[in-house]
């Protein structure tokens, strides 16, 4: 089922070209099902990594896209505008916070990430305050893989050392301790505010992932965290950037994972699930007053102009997506997957291998003592007719919305199945 020539000359996320890993030939995806060349079902525990919410090969975004490709399959967006951008940010608008009110396209999550950034730093400079220039962030966080997101990750899981003094030194406070589903921990804050009263001269904003920590280590952390986070920034003139990248379109139980703190960003990213995984397609909202600021600084304008910016394919699947969730109870089918994950991944907290189990809205996690074998791990998958990728000690599925119940269980009790025969090292 590999393919040689893939294995010779294609790079695959995070791999050697030397010793890659295998990668399995995929025919084609329907509903919450992956089909292998050779026939062998699969069910998806991943969504693609955060994206596909309504399951592949929908036919209500097949048709948004073809509908869309055939009038127009791209245009550039300087000086000239479309109808499926301008209805996609209308919903945007509207089922984000009141106070963000504008809304910049870009072509992936790392980019949009890279966009919030600049909009701080420029937010800044057209307020007489150019020394403002850094950005505080806590570990385990992760935003992307181009520079500037890449210097915000956490240091040790981003690599940052491979990369030495060519990423920028951020500054760093330690990851949230108190647990989502805990007690909140007051000292938990303590170190955000030591850093801000010594350098907020420096800092332009923070930037956080609002409640889950994905990439960077699966933790949730307590809503009051965001809360007190949003109290500091204000007090001491510092901009906060939200990472919805992941948590958002309901993923968390929520819409937008902020609402859990009920906390506004100053500025936030969004990406993966925006067009249900069709295409991608990423934004960074900003409020009327970051928006203004900028635009009354020395450039007068905000530097950045994606090629591909709001591809008009990109904004008609997006457009679609956010209705089909909407149009829906996701709330009640989230809170199903909630707790069936909970009913098959609880228990695993008793085995001697486990170190942690936590399930949150459509993410069920397994944090184990000792790092996965991924290739003997994914083998076994393929066997037992699923797909789950780890990452470290790190198993955790996110399935798309539409998976049946049944599908789900089977998912679950193959997971639970294959944690359990991981030995306990002593
Ligand atoms: C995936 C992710 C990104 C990067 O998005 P890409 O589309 O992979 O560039 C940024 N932030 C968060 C929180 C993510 O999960």
């Amino acid at each position: 089922m590999q393919d040689a020539f893939d294995q010779q000359h294609i790079w695959h996320p995070y791999t050697s070209m030397t010793q890659p890993l295998p990668c399995y030939k995929v025919k084609a995806a329907n509903g919450a099902v992956i089909e292998l060349e050779d026939g062998t079902e699969l069910i998806d525990g991943m969504s693609s990594w955060w994206c596909t919410i309504h399951g592949y090969n929908h036919s209500e975004l097949n048709q948004a896209v073809t509908k869309q490709l055939e009038s127009m399959s791209h245009i550039m967006f300087g000086g000239l505008t479309h109808q499926p951008a301008i209805d996609v940010s209308k919903l945007l608008l509207e089922i984000t916070a009141p106070e963000l009110d504008k809304i910049f396209f870009a072509d992936s999550g790392s980019v949009a990430v890279e966009v919030a950034l600049k909009m701080a730093v420029q937010y800044w400079n057209a307020r007489q305050q150019p020394q403002k220039t850094n950005f505080v962030t806590t570990r385990s966080g992760y935003h992307g893989d181009t520079w500037n997101a890449m210097s915000v990750c956490d240091p040790v899981t981003g690599m940052h050392q491979i990369f030495g003094s060519s990423l920028p030194n951020r500054l760093f406070v330690p990851a949230p301790q108190s647990r989502f589903d805990g007690a909140w921990q007051p000292e938990d804050i303590q170190p955000l505010e030591h850093l801000l009263v010594q350098q907020h001269q420096q800092i332009a904003a923070m930037i956080i992932e609002p409640i889950v920590q994905g990439a960077g280590g699966m933790r949730f952390y307590h809503p009051e965290y965001l809360k007190q986070a949003k109290l500091l920034c204000e007090k001491y003139d510092v901009l906060l950037i939200l990472d919805e990248i992941a948590t958002g379109f309901g993923r968390t139980g929520k819409l937008f994972a902020y609402e859990h703190a009920q906390v506004t960003p100053d500025i936030m990213c969004i990406g993966k699930a925006l067009t249900g995984g069709y295409m991608t397609l990423s934004a960074t909202l900003t409020t009327r007053h970051v928006a203004e600021t900028i635009s009354s600084g020395e450039a007068g304008v905000f530097m950045h102009g994606p090629t591909f910016m709001a591809n008009p394919l990109a904004c008609a699947v997006a457009l679609k997506s956010t209705q089909l969730l909407l149009a829906q109870d996701w709330q009640t089918r989230i809170q199903q997957i909630e707790r069936t994950l909970e009913q098959y991944l609880l228990d695993l907290k008793s085995l001697a291998q486990v170190k942690d189990v936590r399930v949150l809205g459509a993410i069920g996690v397994v944090e184990l003592h000792q790092t996965i074998d991924l290739a003997r791990f994914q083998a076994e998958c393929v066997c037992r007719g699923v797909w789950i990728r780890p990452f470290g000690c790190l198993v955790y599925v996110m399935p798309p919305y539409v998976i049946s119940t049944q599908q789900l269980e089977t998912l679950l009790k193959h997971m639970r199945e294959m944690i359990q025969q991981i030995e306990a090292v002593a």
